[in-house]
């Protein structure tokens, strides 16, 4: 197999693809604003159950959790939030409406991000520097091509549009941006999926996804897709692999591996030829 460009691992090349649609994920794909998300969520479930689940110590708990978290990701919220609504009845609790447990997640969050998107909003930050390097570029190469460019995310809507307004990517995309609505399953990632190529008539050959989640890479290959996988390293940046995210989107199927959108131009070649 000739090599691949620098900063590009190939498991399978596309040969012979004709992309017409591309789905982005948002959170860790492109945008940085939400990174440590799982640093919020993780400790806040381990919380709930400690008090309940008394046979297990707090290592196996976070172990527990993480491998639940990790699981679900991609998926919006609310489905995270049930899984822990299971866990609590599992060990004897008896867990409140998941809505509550999603409520008090956000609210943490929120304060957790805070800073972020107002450095971005009042201008002390470029919007660029909260987002994956290269990715601005990756879009402005994609968007002077005839594909249909989508967003797609496990946030609620409101701040999916928000934020990408504010990272000022929300126009390479137009009207193609979708995040979870009322905890409506027809929003699911997979759901956008399966809408998207319907209404376009799009046979599942033509579609590209590129993301940093176990669901959207398992979605893609369920519809006949081809996956980038985006194993960014959020933190550390400068076109580092989180080996961990690596792995598991490897087994969900991912046919590529990328840390960052540097690789953009090899990427662009590769993906779409000359
Ligand atoms: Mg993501």
């Amino acid at each position: 197999m000739r090599p691949a460009p620098p900063g590009i691992e190939m498991i399978r090349r596309p040969e012979g693809r004709r992309f017409r649609f591309v789905l982005f994920d948002f959170d860790g794909t492109l945008s940085l604003l939400r990174e440590g998300w799982q640093g919020v969520m993780i400790p806040m479930m381990v919380e709930v159950l400690e008090p309940i689940a008394t046979r297990l110590d707090r290592d196996a708990l976070a172990r527990l959790i993480t491998e639940d978290v990790e699981e679900t990701t991609g998926l919006p919220t609310i489905h995270q939030m049930m899984r822990l609504a299971e866990r609590v009845s599992e060990v004897g609790g008896t867990p409140p409406d998941p809505k509550a447990y999603k409520g008090e997640y956000l609210r943490r969050l929120l304060a957790h991000i805070k800073g972020r998107r107002d450095a971005v909003a009042s201008g002390q930050v470029e919007p660029d520097q909260m987002l994956l390097a290269g990715a601005r570029a990756f879009l402005e190469a994609l968007a002077k091509r005839d594909l249909v460019l989508c967003l797609a995310s496990g946030t609620d809507e409101p701040y999916v549009l928000e934020e990408a307004r504010l990272l000022e990517i929300d126009r390479y995309f137009g009207p193609h941006v979708y995040g979870a609505r009322d905890d409506d399953e027809a929003s699911s990632k997979s759901a956008v999926i399966g809408r998207m190529l319907a209404e376009n008539r799009i046979p599942g050959d033509e579609l590209l996804v590129l993301g940093d989640g176990f669901v959207e890479i398992a979605d893609c290959k369920e519809a006949g897709g081809y996956a980038v996988a985006v194993a960014s390293d959020e933190v550390a940046g400068g076109g580092c692999i989180n080996e961990w995210k690596r792995d598991r989107l490897l087994r969900a199927g991912a046919d590529m591996v990328i840390a960052d959108f540097m690789c953009r131009d090899g990427l662009v070649r590769l993906l779409f030829g000359a």
